[in-house]
């Protein structure tokens, strides 16, 4: 029997649908109180002073760059083995990307980091990969003897835990995506900034809307790039529902290290980590065949990501001297992404795993 396991599913329930009907009523459509309820909510989760929404991450961590004055020739610590859009806003600050190599969880391997640094290097930028927190103290502990700034890429890991602590509460400031696959969403793009910094806080708020801070005095040239009521109190619902569809990852995740173990690779898990499983990314150098068996019996996968960023044709084009990296290198020709989200079934995750066994029975 062939089903339809698609990879991911956003967040949508009768009370996303309410919430949705009693904005269109309230006449109040961008930056209005859902958005303020909604970063102080976000605040909340990330243990931090403040949350700035915007369009997306991307939109987001640009004006942050922009508040922070990164300026061309900056150089910032970056695994190449991450999405693409957590270098874009760095390189049209004109920064240059310093890519490292990840360890067995897929995040920046901190042991790399020193040998990374330059006169200058401004900053580091650790993802927390797949829902699984980078390691953050070595970081840390770097960043502040080398005097660096860290910025947390934590599209892929609202809720996570890193020693307890949830991330986004520990470096400069972090940037969050509640893009539809992301583990919160709100019905199409959009992202945030939680810092402690009063200053940068208040930088972004006036960039994202015009310049300003009154509605008639713009005090510099800014953009629009603000959030809007409706998909805020999506995303409002979505968060009280956070944690419930977590657990379910973890569970599913469980489920696939049970069955999967000896039959694929897994992926590399901290004792100190509490991972949100953004993706399940499993391995084996028959990635692509495996892919296409899956995607004939209904089961959706992806790769992230398939060309890592120091080879992508933006960066060879504009940067020279890039570094040659094994690990990202050799995890790009073998990952696989299998189904997982918070409302994923667990005959689903059978199916999958089933296919899966049934493939290298085969073969
Ligand atoms: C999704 C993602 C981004 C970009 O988020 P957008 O909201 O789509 O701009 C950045 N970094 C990582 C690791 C991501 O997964």
């Amino acid at each position: 029997m062939v089903r339809r396991v698609p990879l991911s599913k956003p967040f949508i329930n009768q009370e996303v649908r309410q919430a949705v009907l009693d904005v269109l009523d309230s006449g109040r459509f961008i930056l209005g109180p859902q958005c303020s309820e909604f970063e102080l909510e976000l605040a909340g989760c990330a243990g931090r002073k403040h949350a700035v929404l915007s369009s997306s991450w991307t939109a987001a961590v640009y004006l942050l760059h922009l508040a922070m004055n990164l300026r061309a020739g900056d150089e910032i610590i970056v695994p190449s083995h991450t999405a693409f859009p957590s270098i874009e806003p760095m390189m049209h600050c004109g920064a240059r990307p310093a890519f490292v190599d990840i360890d067995d969880t897929y995040c920046l391997d901190p042991e790399l980091v020193e040998a990374a640094i330059t006169p200058r290097t401004v900053g580091i930028l650790p993802v927390h990969l797949y829902g699984h927190p980078a390691d953050l103290d070595p970081i840390m502990a770097i960043a502040q003897r080398r005097n660096l700034w860290v910025l947390e890429d934590c599209a892929q890991a609202h809720s996570a835990l890193y020693k307890g602590r949830p991330v986004g509460s520990i470096g400069m400031a972090a940037a969050f995506s509640f893009y539809p696959s992301k583990n919160l969403t709100v019905l199409g793009d959009g992202g945030c900034i939680v810092t402690d910094d009063d200053r940068l806080a208040e930088r972004i708020r006036m960039l994202r809307d015009h310049g300003r801070r009154s509605k008639y005095t713009h005090e510099v040239a800014g953009f629009n790039l603000r959030f809007n009521e409706i998909q805020a109190a999506a995303g409002r619902v979505g968060l009280r529902h956070l944690e419930e569809l977590n657990a379910r990852r973890r569970g599913v995740a469980a489920r696939y290290r049970e069955r999967l173990a000896g039959i694929v690779g897994l992926p590399g898990e901290r004792e100190w980590a509490a991972p949100v499983y953004h993706m399940f990314v499993v391995r084996t150098p028959w990635r692509d065949d495996l892919a296409k068996f899956l995607k004939e019996r209904g089961v959706e996968t992806g790769i992230h990501y398939p060309l890592p960023n120091h080879l992508q044709p933006a960066v060879t084009s504009r940067f020279n001297r890039l570094p040659t990296l094994p690990r990202t290198e050799q995890a790009a020709g073998e990952i696989l992404s299998i189904p997982i989200h918070g409302q994923i079934e667990p005959d689903e995750v059978d199916y999958v795993c089933d296919t899966i066994i049934e493939y290298f029975k085969r073969h």
